[in-house]
């Protein structure tokens, strides 16, 4: 299993995350004969701004927030097109929005675990849930073509507040049994 879960709803050094986003794309534009153009960087830089996904016109506005002349947004859907064909971001269609990708050029197949509180989107790709949906496929005689699966949830970070709540205590009788 591959997974960015650990990263993607703890505090750290985002930037990093970009950094390591724009050099994975700059090789493997590379490798598939295509160009990073400007746009498609920013694009890429600005959906990469946090684990949570973003819809097309938020990166359109943030994209515009940062640059001097209006960029279109039939560019930046461009853009977002070409990204995703590329497999560096995900679209996560229960939110209509955009992730990065944390490990693209690597075969993988999509789930995602979306936190209901503070929006956080990690990806991961686990062997066990693949072969289990080939085999359904297969016995459907369905002929797979790509797997998108989308969990709800709360992430490590969102989840404290919620344990605090009083244990129920144990029953007295337990207690003595176990003397
Ligand atoms: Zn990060
Ligand atoms: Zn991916
Ligand atoms: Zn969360």
């Amino acid at each position: 299993m591959i997974t960015n879960s650990r990263l993607a709803y703890q505090s750290h050094d985002h930037q990093r995350c970009i950094n390591a986003a724009v050099s994975q794309a700059e090789v493997l534009c590379k490798s598939r004969n295509a160009r990073l153009t400007p746009i498609r960087r920013d694009v890429l830089k600005v959906i990469w701004q946090s684990h949570q996904p973003l819809g097309a016109y938020a990166i359109a506005e943030k994209l515009n927030e940062s640059t001097e002349r209006r960029i279109l947004a039939p560019t930046v859907y461009r853009a977002i097109e070409f990204l995703t064909e590329l497999g560096l971001i995900h679209r996560i269609a229960s939110l209509n929005a955009y992730m990065g990708c944390p490990f693209p050029g690597s075969e993988h197949s999509d789930f995602f675990m979306i936190c209901r509180k503070c929006g956080g989107a990690a990806e991961c790709s686990a062997e066990g849930i693949n072969s289990v949906i080939a085999d359904i496929a297969r016995r459907a005689n369905f002929q797979l073509e790509s797997q998108s699966l989308e969990i709800s949830g709360l992430c490590s970070q969102c989840q404290e507040p919620e344990r605090q709540e009083p244990e129920p205590q144990e029953p007295e009788r337990q207690e003595s049994e176990r003397q």
